[in-house]
């Protein structure tokens, strides 16, 4: 596997690039209701758009004869996998950036009631702006990809027992940048017309993630009074049939 530099944040986007508010699929009319509106990634056709035919799990499936610790913990699983989801992430990212300061999302928001809080140096939990906290886990992840202690390239070299957590810790964090991207910023994946590409690795790694226990479901769910909004998502492709449970 050859080690690609972060990607250095795309060019960020003119406002020609998104068109104004009225042009933004209609909202709908509630009025009379309390409910908020349902949002739009878990709306159709947003929610299905371009999700594989069939069940993601059969693309995370072991190969047959492949070494389960071999597909998890070396070259062909985690290490690969990981480093794709957050280059990819990273990149979808880059052209939201822009959309995404101090102004727009002074929280790290990813649910009506729920912030992130970043834990400091002094293991204190503060609150920090998105494009702040993206950037810290951003540097981090690639800090640790880059490290050769902690993701080992050379053939023979062992990986070092806290692995299986360190990628946890990994999964948990870029599953808070898909959130608040999810939260936030859904409006601008669809005017760049992303919704496919990013609806299927988000999806693919949900599928991952659940096969190779990174994730916790707690943490894609939320807690009741501060659910994700992505736990919806989540729910509506399993009924879909599309994720497993
Ligand atoms: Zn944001």
């Amino acid at each position: 596997m050859t080690r690609a530099q972060r990607p250095k944040r795309s060019p960020t986007p003119t406002s020609a690039t998104f068109p104004p508010a009225e042009m933004l699929p209609p909202k709908p009319l509630s009025p009379t209701t309390v409910t908020p509106p349902k949002p739009l990634y878990l709306s159709s056709p947003f929610v299905e758009a371009a999700l594989v035919n069939g069940n993601f799990k059969t693309i995370v499936m072991l190969p047959k004869y492949v070494d389960i610790m071999e597909w998890v913990a070396v070259n062909s699983g985690c290490v690969s996998s990981v480093f794709d989801f957050y280059t990819n992430l990273n990149e979808f990212y880059g052209v939201i950036a822009e959309c995404c300061n101090q102004q727009s999302c002074p929280k790290m928001s990813a649910g009506p009631a729920l912030n992130y809080t970043w834990i400091s140096q002094d293991r204190k939990s503060v609150h920090l702006a998105a494009p702040t906290y993206i950037d810290y886990v951003m540097t981090w992840v690639q800090n640790l990809l880059d490290d050769d202690n902690t993701f080992p390239t050379k053939a023979g070299q062992e990986f070092p027992q806290s692995f299986p957590s360190t990628v946890k810790h990994i999964y948990r964090q870029l599953l808070r940048v898909f959130a608040h991207i999810y939260h936030s910023h859904y409006h601008q994946i669809l005017h760049l017309r992303s919704e496919p590409h990013f609806n299927s690795l988000f999806a693919h790694f949900l599928a991952f993630g659940r096969e190779y226990e990174l994730l916790e479901v707690k943490d894609v769910k939320g807690s009741s009074s501060a659910p994700v909004g992505i736990g919806q998502l989540w729910e509506a492709w399993q009924q879909m049939g599309k994720l497993e449970g």
